[in-house]
């Protein structure tokens, strides 16, 4: 079984609430994505998304995933799509870095695996755990009133974990975190979340002002030994997600102890091969993770809660339902939230079957077909 062609399409999410805010004054009103399509020479085809923040979230844009699957496509031609270790060594000699431009690629070869093999992807990646999982609501960074108000309208659609963006203001973040801890219920789970928005004495007069409030703090600083030192100085439980790039901040964020708990997003580890290799490593050194991506629709939902779904439960803190923030579905079969829980299709692969209407013609085209030859950006 060989790779045959890669495709790839481009998709505007424009975002059900107008637009999502966070730190810095950063914002995204639609997202750009990208969907990947594999196929084989036996006729099975698979698919993957790609959907960085905007350009300035990780070292990630939207063009460069797909100007990246341009150049990376030639190399896997010919390749075995289910032999996914060994393509991933292929991905990382031909291309250096880029994890992000891989993750798509390596997304639809897992959905080749499981359609070849009749499992669900969360089977092959370790087994299915409970009925399902919890989620997250992420909160858009607004005035505290505003913020608090979601929280307690998302609150009535099930959600019990949520995610503030902070990271301005430290005045106004202090408000919107003891805003937002009062509309809170026993059980619920707050994080501010300030996505490297803070200098180092903003963050401390943050967390030393919130004290008293049950709250969890995630990557207050830019720089790993920034948020170290925060870490350092409070007792809030300390989420790292940013400075968590690869095997090599794991093992440093271990061995310092510098999280509570780490946040694995698949495309930021570079697909779900690397991404199950973190959150395999995580759960033997006994660390709890957030499992997600940094966006994406309703096939990056599926891959998600694949992953999601064969975590351990002690050690899966939340995950994320992004197709219901979008309102566009690229995809029939993804799964959606109940109740502030998601669970992982049992169909083979990943469970979606893509809406070509939606995904219009591939931009990116590379491989053998009997239509296409030889390789395109358009
Ligand atoms: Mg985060």
């Amino acid at each position: 079984m060989k790779i045959q062609q890669i495709s790839a399409y481009q998709v505007d999410l424009p975002l059900l609430e107008g637009s999502y805010k966070w730190s810095g004054g950063k914002s995204v009103d639609i997202f750009d994505s990208t969907i990947v399509q594999v196929d084989t020479d036996n006729g099975v085809t698979g698919f993957g998304e790609v959907c960085p923040l905007g350009p300035f979230y990780l070292p990630a844009y939207a063009k460069g995933c797909r100007a990246g699957i341009a150049e990376l496509a030639p190399h896997l031609i010919g390749e075995s799509p289910i032999q996914l270790e060994r393509l991933n060594r292929k991905m990382d000699a031909a291309l250096k870095g880029h994890p992000y431009v891989k993750s798509g690629i390596d997304m639809a070869c897992w959905d080749i695996l499981g359609k070849v093999t009749g499992q669900p992807v969360c089977f092959l990646l370790g087994g299915r755990y409970e009925d399902d999982f919890v989620l997250y609501r992420a909160i858009s960074q607004e005035l505290p009133e505003a913020m608090a108000a979601r929280v307690a309208a998302y609150r009535e659609e099930g959600y019990r974990r949520f995610q503030l963006k902070v990271g301005g203001n430290p005045d106004t973040d202090i408000e919107r975190i003891r805003a937002v801890s009062e509309k809170l219920r026993p059980g619920d789970k707050l994080v501010a979340d300030a996505n490297t928005g803070w200098l180092m004495h903003e963050a401390v007069r943050v967390v030393r002002a919130v004290q008293q409030v049950d709250v969890y703090i995630e990557q207050p600083c830019l720089a790993y030994s920034e948020c170290l030192a925060i870490r350092n100085r409070t007792s809030h439980p300390f989420v790292l997600d940013e400075s968590i790039d690869g095997i090599e901040a794991l093992l440093r964020a271990k061995a310092d102890l510098a999280a509570d708990i780490v946040n694995i997003k698949i495309s930021k580890f570079g697909g779900l091969t690397k991404a199950r290799q973190a959150r395999d490593l995580c759960v033997s050194m006994g660390l709890a993770m957030t499992i997600e991506d940094s966006w994406g629709g309703d096939i990056t939902t599926a891959a998600i809660a694949h992953l999601a779904h064969s975590t351990p439960p002690e050690f899966l803190f939340s995950s994320t339902d992004f197709n219901s923030y979008v309102t566009v579905s690229t995809a029939e079969g993804a799964p959606h939230r109940d109740q502030g829980r998601m669970a992982a299709s049992v169909a083979p692969g990943l469970g979606i079957r893509p809406r070509m209407d939606v995904l219009g013609k591939p931009v990116v085209q590379v491989g053998h077909s009997r239509k296409v030859r030889g390789a395109a950006l358009v």
